[in-house]
């Protein structure tokens, strides 16, 4: 349920109805916007018994929201939700451009792929420490030692980091080394990973699982958020359908849609998507016409010779090339990088 205050409802009413709320066991988020501030109800709304807070001074309406998420939804929060990353903002006017190879894989490498995504331009660098491999003999990622490698590499370029975890026990370690941790797509619905991200109030990219819906997805982000974590950026990697030609199918039309039905900001990952680097521009381009937020690139230095998803890594040239044609396009978008 949301309360929709009215336009000329001061900040005294605001105050009042959440305190109201709070006497009766609730809690409130409260999203001031352009036209009017929104009070959303947190908890079972039937607390408030035979209260009717429609007649309380400065409120226009109570309006139930129709979806099993809450939090997530555009409804309690119209003007949409920012996410802050060490200065950097995801939601913004400003895209945000992630870059950085699919995995660590030691410090020669990640260090020279980190100079060539700041140089190009890159907002933040991305490195695998835990990769989420589909079969049990494929390099699993160097783990800690990857997580410090990929903090020296940023504090080296001055870059933000993000890298995956897949179980909570990393947690602890990924929250010493990382600005953001990524949920990938086969833990969308790992709702006990979720709520201890939840709980760490750390920024999180959720990841798009292989085969879920866009439904399913923003409930995932919900477990997040519920455990009072709001800091979540989704993101729309390609999901499975009969085409093989590429490795997913990116879903542009997600973008779109989670505008519609939800506040948080959404990025594309086109490299999971095409899985080669020759369709990786056109599906970036794709993504930010269709409205994202930004972009996660898998990049490295030596692209051909990287241990995870070679085909897929665009080399640095091809990611400064990238980049310029994002810059070129994003003011037709509204959007500068
Ligand atoms: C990744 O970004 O390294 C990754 C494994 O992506 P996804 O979870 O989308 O497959
Ligand atoms: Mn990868």
């Amino acid at each position: 349920m949301i309360i929709l205050m009215k336009k000329n409802a001061t900040q005294e009413h605001v105050d009042r109805v959440v305190a109201v709320l709070k006497e009766h066991g609730l809690g409130a988020n409260v999203s001031p916007g352009t036209q009017t501030t929104v009070v959303g109800i947190l908890g079972d709304k039937a607390k408030l018994g035979g209260l009717d807070i429609r007649l309380m001074d400065g409120v226009e309406d109570c309006v139930p929201i129709m979806h099993s998420y809450k939090l997530a939804s555009r409804d309690m929060c119209p003007e949409g939700r920012k996410v802050e990353v060490g200065g950097e903002v995801f939601g913004g006017k400003k895209l945000m451009v992630i870059g950085g190879p699919c995995a660590v894989e030691n410090e020669e490498s990640i260090m020279k792929s980190a100079l060539g995504v700041k140089a190009a331009g890159a907002t933040m660098l991305r490195g695998g420490a835990y990769k989420p491999r589909t079969s049990p003999y494929s390099f699993q990622g160097m783990e800690v030692e990857g997580l410090k490698l990929l903090r020296k590499a940023g504090d080296a370029t001055g870059l933000k980091v993000v890298s995956e975890i897949v179980a909570q026990d990393q947690l602890e370690d990924a929250a010493k080394y990382v600005d953001m941790i990524q949920i990938g797509a086969r833990n969308m619905q790992n709702f006990r990973l979720l709520k201890e991200v939840g709980k760490s109030g750390i920024p999180v990219i959720l990841k798009r699982g292989i085969a879920n819906t866009i439904e399913e997805w923003l409930d995932a982000a919900e477990y997040i958020m519920s455990e009072g974590n709001y800091n979540v950026v989704l993101c729309e990697r390609g999901i499975r359908t009969f085409e093989t030609a590429t490795r997913n199918t990116l879903d542009v039309g997600a973008v779109p849609v989670v505008k519609e039905r939800s506040s948080l900001p959404i990025i594309i990952d086109p490299s999971h998507a095409a899985g080669k680097a020759q369709y990786v521009p056109a599906l970036a381009f794709a993504g930010i016409a269709a409205g994202a937020d930004g972009l996660i690139v898998e990049v490295h230095y030596n692209a051909k010779a990287a241990i995870s998803d070679a085909a897929q890594q665009l080399s640095l040239e091809a990611f400064a090339d990238l980049l310029q044609k994002v810059k070129q396009m994003a003011p037709v978008f509204g959007r500068d990088v």
